[in-house]
């Protein structure tokens, strides 16, 4: 092992980037592996990011990387870590490019896979017109009639919530609703309205949404679809090197079990950002981030001094 360093950050996303930033202040020798896929790079802008509202994802991560260029302890590579272990107290790295690298400390910020619905239109959609999260993307098609494409209790909530954004809101269920009778009364008196009908595919140009088509032939004219996601590890890696899963929640599958300070159940092994959240947000990855590296830097001075 040729070089050892104070702690390689998996992923160059709001988490790692804003971990990075901490570590490399604190003068700690860092490598960034990054496989520069962000989850929220297909979206127009970052929604509700305070200082950088409505700004380009891929201009948001430059800013970001540019800002690690002035401090010489941290080094940004482009690549992908494709495995890694435990050893002699530490952890041993593999790169897609064959090169492995060691570290006393890790931090997982490698984001999560979000899986939407498998409707023909949703993928070319998706982050623009077709999105989860309302507070992200909400604004953008506010006063547009919007369609909610769930059912049962969940459908209940995220339908009344669109209500925030629009007063022409369709509840899509795409088969049974699943509804108790207090539910329907509740959106029907909000104004929403329910359709069960399969839906069979969406339409409208490029990235835009115009309507989706039923399984009749009807159109119903919309501008903007909330769907739900499940959110899954992008990776074995955690596992691999012995973090835990938490229980699934309503959103997040599989994510990363952690202390308040981001660490896992592993000593030296930290994750942060959507790999260990269950909300989440740019916001939130960038403040898990830049907690787990000021934990990371703790822990680095306690085994140091024998602190415990
Ligand atoms: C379409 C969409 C739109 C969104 N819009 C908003 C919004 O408007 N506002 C908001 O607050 N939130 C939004 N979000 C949520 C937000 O994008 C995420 O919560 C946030 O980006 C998570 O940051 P992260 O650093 O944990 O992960 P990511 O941003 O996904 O970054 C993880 C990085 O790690 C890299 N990586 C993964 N595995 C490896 C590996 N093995 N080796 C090396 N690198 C690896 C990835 O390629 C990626 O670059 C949106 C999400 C989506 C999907």
């Amino acid at each position: 092992m040729e070089k050892s360093w104070d702690c390689i950050v998996v992923g160059a996303g709001a988490a790692g980037l804003s971990a990075a930033l901490v570590l490399g202040r604190a003068r700690q020798r860092t490598l960034v592996v990054d496989a520069g896929r962000q989850s929220n790079l297909v979206a127009h802008g970052i929604g509700g990011l305070l200082g950088n509202d409505g700004r380009p994802p891929a201009e948001f991560y430059a800013a970001g990387r540019n800002e690690l260029a002035a401090y010489p302890t941290v080094e940004l590579r482009s690549g992908e870590v494709v495995a890694g272990e435990r050893r002699d107290g530490g952890f041993v790295l593999d790169m897609a490019d064959g090169s492995r690298e060691t570290a006393r400390r890790v931090l997982l910020a490698s984001g999560m896979d979000y899986r939407f619905p498998p409707l023909p239109g949703i993928p070319e959609r998706w982050g623009r017109s077709v999105f989860h999260c309302p507070f992200c993307h909400g604004w953008e098609v506010r006063d547009q009639p919007l369609g909610v494409l769930d059912r049962g209790a969940t459908g209940v909530h995220r339908a009344l919530l669109l209500r925030v954004w629009s007063d022409d809101v369709t509840l899509l269920a795409n088969g049974p609703a699943e509804l108790e009778s207090d539910d329907v009364e509740r959106l029907r008196s909000a104004g929403v309205t329910i359709d069960e009908r399969p839906v069979a595919e969406l339409c409208g140009p490029g990235t835009t949404l115009t309507a989706v088509v039923l399984s009749d032939g009807t159109e119903r004219r919309l501008g903007g679809l909330l769907v739900p996601v499940t959110l899954y590890q992008r990776s074995p890696l955690a596992e691999q090197l012995g973090a835990a899963a938490g229980s699934p929640g309503p959103v997040v599958a599989d994510a990363v079990e952690v202390d308040s300070m981001f660490q896992t159940g592993v000593p030296g092994l930290s994750a942060a950002g959507d790999l260990s959240c269950q909300m989440p947000s740019v916001a939130n990855a960038i403040t898990a981030g830049s907690n787990a590296a000021a934990g990371i830097v703790r822990s680095v001075v306690a085994e140091a001094h024998g602190l415990t």
